[in-house]
């Protein structure tokens, strides 16, 4: 018997024919057309993700990350400014703050669901305090709610990362259309990926978006005249015309991804109610479109190697919490966030993609299960 093939976190190339003849047919039109920065096929892309999402305005941008720094300036965070932020998530969350002389303050995450804890955010409201920007991790919508409820109180506008989470919806409304601004990554590897850098802002506010689309021009709303310093923060053509092509997608994509995650709980029921494993929880009114499937335990390092051993890929999103990153360190956080660092030793993300296989799932499963 040959051993069993390898089973990788995720894997990129494997696309159905249909959806890669729709993505050179839009490919093609943009080099008919020859605008390839902005332009037709950009602005196609933008209305049918603002409808995606619900809201009036999506402004198509280079990254998630530039999609983070471009609504941080358009809310007018700088020098001295404050901004509360989760310490789990990817390093640009608090990167962009920091770009602009602007502090990230680290307010502990809930256990359960890896996100923002609201009920330690109050206290880290200051004067200063320019932003509070919840990340939704993994998937899975911030507790927006208590979120909406401290930062109106206290007249700090929001800026959602909705990064990980493209089609998450919390109380029935949409990832994204929460707070005055949102952030999406179309990196490759989310759960709508571009053919390389890509992102998006969401917003309601016809102002917050039209101040977004001149920042992402070098500030000029009219070409050589700057009233502002924005960058290039430019979305190409060719991104926008793949992920045209892919958006019809994304609804089939996140059932699948639902589905895989559902199997995961069936198969890994009996080590979990034995407290050899924790997995991962959807909270109530929200549902969850599994970016990641990660689950928790104790000898993870350990979990990791002999799963690699026996050909599973798996992931660890995040090893070290912000607060206690190298760069970090002059503001002083260190030791302030328990739950992430536990989190941050205890967190393996299992491979979930749609095209991952039922039979896949299943020897994933079953090789987690003989290596706790
Ligand atoms: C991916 C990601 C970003 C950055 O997006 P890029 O497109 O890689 O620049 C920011 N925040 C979170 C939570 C992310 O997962």
């Amino acid at each position: 018997m040959p051993a069993d093939p390898p089973i990788p976190v995720l894997d990129l190339t494997r696309y159905d024919e249909a959806l890669k003849s729709n993505i050179a047919r839009n490919v093609a039109e943009v080099f008919a057309t020859g605008r390839f920065v902005l332009g037709p096929a950009t602005e196609a892309f933008e209305k049918a993700f603002a409808r995606t999402i619900g809201v009036r305005h999506a402004i198509g941008v280079s990254s998630g990350t530039d999609a983070l720094l471009v609504s941080l300036l358009a809310l007018g965070v700088g020098p001295g400014d404050e901004v509360i932020t989760s310490p789990f998530t990817f390093f640009a969350s608090a990167g962009t703050v920091a770009r602009l002389n602007a502090r990230p303050v680290f307010v502990d995450i809930d256990p359960v669901t890896f996100n923002l804890d609201p009920a330690q955010l109050e206290a880290a409201v200051t004067p200063r305090t320019k932003a509070i920007q919840p990340v939704d991790l993994y998937g899975q919508c911030a507790d927006m709610e208590p979120i909406l409820e401290i930062a109106n109180r206290r007249r700090v506008p929001v800026l959602e990362d909705a990064c990980q989470a493209v089609g998450a919806t919390y109380h029935g409304k949409s990832a994204g259309a929460f707070g005055r601004i949102a952030a999406f990554s179309f990196y490759p590897t989310k759960n709508l990926g571009a053919a390389g850098d890509a992102g998006a802002v969401t917003t309601d506010e016809d102002d917050l978006a039209e101040l977004v689309r001149i920042l992402r021009v070098h500030g000029g709303a009219k070409q050589y005249h700057h009233d502002r310093v924005g960058g290039n923060f430019r979305l190409d053509a060719l991104q926008a015309a793949v992920l045209s092509a892919k958006l019809p997608r994304l609804p089939g994509w996140n059932e699948r991804r639902r589905a895989i995650a559902a199997r995961y709980g069936e198969l890994l029921s009996a080590e979990a109610a034995a407290g050899r494993i924790v997995l991962p929880s959807e909270a109530s009114g929200r549902r969850h479109v599994f970016h990641q499937y990660v689950v928790r335990v104790a000898d993870r390092d350990g979990v990791k190697a002999r799963l690699a051993e026996k050909g599973i890929g798996t992931s660890v999103f995040y090893p070290i919490p912000l607060n206690e990153q190298n760069c970090f360190r002059g503001l002083g956080q260190q030791g302030k966030c328990p739950a992430a660092s536990k989190a941050a030793a205890e967190v393996l993300a299992l491979p979930i993609f749609p095209e991952l296989t039922d039979a896949e799932v299943e020897r994933v499963a079953a090789a987690v299960a003989a290596n706790l």
